[in-house]
């Protein structure tokens, strides 16, 4: 911890949380002038997921996913670099060999952050729990495990129902993956809305037998560990499709699956059905209904791909089951991540609703650039709509009535004006389209 004073309290901001989300605050923040009170509980209180006392600490995986800009998290990585980030100087400087993902020494990616940042003239490290929000222009970036004095703090200033405390988050796939000569649209009991569909859902059928497949792999797939803050009653209220299969071979069958109301098109019943429901207004992504769970990436893309249409479904967000506190965003916050009724606190990070480490660090980037803005009374430009933050932060602050954490995805971007069918050469353009689009925003945004 260092003791230097704040040369002018106009000028300062208070981080709280120095992870992912907030170490990029920090440094963004600094890096424009300001000064940066950065607070961090750890290690006198720790997360029930955090090892260490270390900054941007990663709680699981050591992979921040893919690297090439044709994938949607791969072009936000590359976006932070045109921006400057610490969190992509440090992975980039401590990556280890991992094929096509950007993977890291978590303990020196931690190390090289965390020296930065201590050495950083502009920035005071306070090693303490915030259980209130303090004076002046803040950012929040607690992340999903933020403290309970904290998150009683944040529900005092927010109210109760809008702040969440799990996930359970069922599967989206890309509408343009499914096979529609096995799969269909229709509603139960032909109940939808009148559309040229003729119906709401995508229905995947099972006969008896590739319901009992479906159902043997399930069972036996492998699970995430409940962590040591979770029980099984935990998620009572909404059962991992998993846990649902476990308890009898038809269990499913009377839940989520039920064939019940639904016809084939050729005029079969079938045995048992997933539906897919639209998960964004371009109907370009589909969760699966009922299908919270807590099986492993990798199973879930193996098993679910079991369902007939679903053979080479594209995951764009796996399903998962976590303790995760995060803020009803699209009620709450600005366009520029401050809180609607007290716009000089900003959220950042996991907390916002975001999903994932590259993420949370985006959104600690762009809070950062609109709080000094505000500070330092800018006007700014928000970042582009066609670029992948911009998108992600677009999806946080619009209001949306299923609004449920997300990583990023190709999918909440605005799609091209031309239609291109090979998936590769449309992500490419639309990557060449956002770096572009963030260019120009960078030599013309900021108006004094
Ligand atoms: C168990 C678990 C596993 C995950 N695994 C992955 C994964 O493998 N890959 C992936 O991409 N994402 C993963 N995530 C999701 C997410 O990307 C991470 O949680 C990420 O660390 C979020 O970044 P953040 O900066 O928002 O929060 P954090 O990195 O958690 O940072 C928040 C910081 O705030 C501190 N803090 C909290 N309350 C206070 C307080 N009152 N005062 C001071 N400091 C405080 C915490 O100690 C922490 O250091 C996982 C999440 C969880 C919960």
């Amino acid at each position: 911890m260092t003791s230097r004073q704040p040369q002018s309290e106009q000028q300062s901001i208070t981080v709280i949380g120095a992870g992912l989300a907030g170490c990029e605050a920090a440094w963004q923040l600094a890096e424009r002038g300001v000064f940066v009170r950065l607070y961090e509980m750890r290690p006198h209180q720790m997360t029930p997921a955090h090892k260490t006392g270390g900054f941007a600490e990663l709680v699981c995986s050591n992979s921040l996913r893919a690297a090439s800009v044709e994938n949607a998290v791969g072009l936000v990585k590359e976006e932070m670099r045109c921006l400057d980030s610490l969190i992509m100087r440090a992975a980039d400087a401590t990556k280890v060999p991992a094929g096509a993902a950007l993977a890291v020494d978590r303990t020196l990616f931690s190390q090289t952050i965390e020296q930065v940042l201590s050495q950083h003239p502009k920035i005071e490290i306070m090693r303490e729990e915030v259980t209130q929000i303090p004076e002046g222009t803040v950012i929040v970036a607690a992340g999903p495990l933020v403290s309970d004095a904290l998150s009683q703090e944040i529900v005092y200033l927010t109210g109760q129902t809008h702040l969440f405390f799990h996930d359970a988050i069922a599967p989206v796939v890309s509408s343009d993956s499914i096979d529609f000569s096995k799969a269909f649209f229709a509603s139960r009991y032909d109940k939808g809305e009148p559309s040229e569909r003729e119906g709401d859902y995508i229905n995947c059928p099972m006969d008896r037998e590739q319901y009992l497949d479906f159902y043997r792999a399930i069972v036996d797939a492998e699970r995430y560990p409940l962590k040591n803050f979770e029980t099984p009653k935990t998620f009572e209220g909404c059962m991992p499709i998993e846990t649902m299969a476990e308890r009898g071979v038809d269990t499913m069958r009377y839940g989520p699956l039920k064939p019940v109301g639904l016809t084939c098109p050729d005029g079969t019943e079938p045995y048992a059905v997933v539906q897919l429901r639209q998960d964004d207004a371009a109907a370009t992504m589909y969760n699966l209904v009922g299908f919270q769970t807590r099986l492993r990436q990798g199973e879930q893309e193996r098993v679910f791909r079991l369902i007939p249409g679903l053979e080479h479904a594209e995951f764009l967000r796996f399903g998962q089951m976590h303790r995760n506190t995060y803020l009803d965003s699209p009620k709450l916050l600005n366009s520029n991540l401050s809180l609607k009724t007290a716009p000089r606190i900003f959220f950042a990070g996991q907390i916002t609703g975001v999903e994932g480490y590259v993420e949370s660090a985006a959104c600690g980037l762009a809070a950062a650039i609109y709080a000094a803005a505000q500070l330092q009374q800018k006007s700014i430009a928000s970042f582009p709509q066609n670029t992948a933050l911009g998108s992600l932060i677009r999806y946080i602050t619009t209001p949306n009535a299923k609004f449920q954490p997300m990583n990023i995805t190709f999918g909440i971007m605005p799609p091209l004006q031309e239609r291109i069918k090979n998936k590769k050469e449309k992500n490419a353009q639309l990557a060449r389209r956002a770096l572009e689009g963030l260019k120009e925003w960078l030599n013309g945004s900021a108006v004094e």
